[in-house]
């Protein structure tokens, strides 16, 4: 558990005591705890915060000595963009891992398993993408990823390992339900904005303006914001960036494969299994690169 939410723990715990010690007292034993709500839902807006649990927001030191960075493609399949992405990563011999949404790989599950087949990474971006996804209570939160996972099992036969929440925003109820699925929740290094700017340029800018190994790269395949000339973003930006990131000696990796995550055991299974399986223990993921004790 992090420090973070131990401590609010322990400060509950304090307030309940200090109200039967101090009755009359209770204004201040509230503000207390309001200013303590308050502060868990702004680290809740802050996407790459780590105070409310383990959060992947660069890939693991081994990774980047080798040189490696992570391409990461969020709300698709989409049949209009996804293929169009899939081409030019192709182009370029460039595996990504895309966070897809679970509604749109049952809505479109021969892309799912095309992007699979093209040798990329599918990881889960929830169920439905629901907008008020950080204002969840714990059961929302876990039907929410619970139906994500059942989605990828029953289309594509593998079980995601790794999550990113809806525009990056969560609450304190997502740890525990990330921990017992076995999931791993990931942020970003840098992210384009590329479903809101209509120019390539500043997008791009934002993504490799602090380019190094161990970045992780955040574009959307679908929801594009269209350039003037009325090109999707991403398709615009995605070649240069690619080059820069040759010219860089930096290589793209998909996420599992710099995190040394084993490959997916449903893969082999039968379909379709109606119970969510574990695939490993977090704790094994988490400790590969999160720092034993820092919360920063
Ligand atoms: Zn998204």
């Amino acid at each position: 558990m992090p420090r973070f939410v131990r401590a609010t723990l322990a400060l509950h715990g304090l307030l309940l005591l200090g109200l039967l010690v101090w009755p009359a007292q209770w204004p201040w034993l509230l503000a207390l705890l309001v200013a303590n709500h308050a502060l868990i839902t702004g680290l809740g807006l802050w996407p790459r915060s780590t105070w409310l649990g383990s959060n992947l927001r660069r890939l693991p030191a081994a990774s980047s000595a080798r040189g490696e960075v992570a391409l990461t493609i969020d709300d698709g399949p989409d049949p209009a963009l996804t293929p169009r992405v899939l081409d030019l990563l192709d182009a370029a011999g460039v595996k990504a891992t895309f966070f897809c949404i679970g509604e749109r790989v049952q809505r479109h599950p021969e892309l799912a398993r095309e992007i699979l087949a093209r040798g990329h990474e599918l990881q889960s971006h929830s169920q439905r993408h629901r907008h008020n996804f950080s204002l969840l209570g714990p059961r929302g939160c876990a039907k929410e990823l619970e139906a994500a996972q059942r989605s990828f099992e029953q289309v594509t036969g593998v079980t995601p390992r790794l999550f990113r929440a809806p525009a990056g925003l969560r609450n304190a109820f997502l740890a525990p339900v990330l921990h017992r699925l076995g999931l791993q929740l990931v942020s970003w290094t840098a992210r384009g904005f590329d479903t809101r700017e209509r120019d390539p340029a500043r997008v791009l800018h934002r993504l490799t303006r602090q380019l190094r190994a161990g970045d992780i790269l955040l574009l959307h395949d679908s929801n594009a914001a269209l350039t003037l000339s009325g090109e999707p973003v991403v398709l615009a930006v995605l070649p240069e960036l690619l080059r820069r990131l040759r010219t860089a000696g930096l290589h793209p990796v998909r996420l599992g494969d710099a995190l040394a995550l084993a490959p997916d055991a449903a893969a082999a299974k039968p379909l379709a299994a109606p119970a969510l399986r574990r695939p490993a223990s977090p704790g094994a993921i988490a400790s590969k690169f999160s720092p034993p004790s820092s919360t920063a």
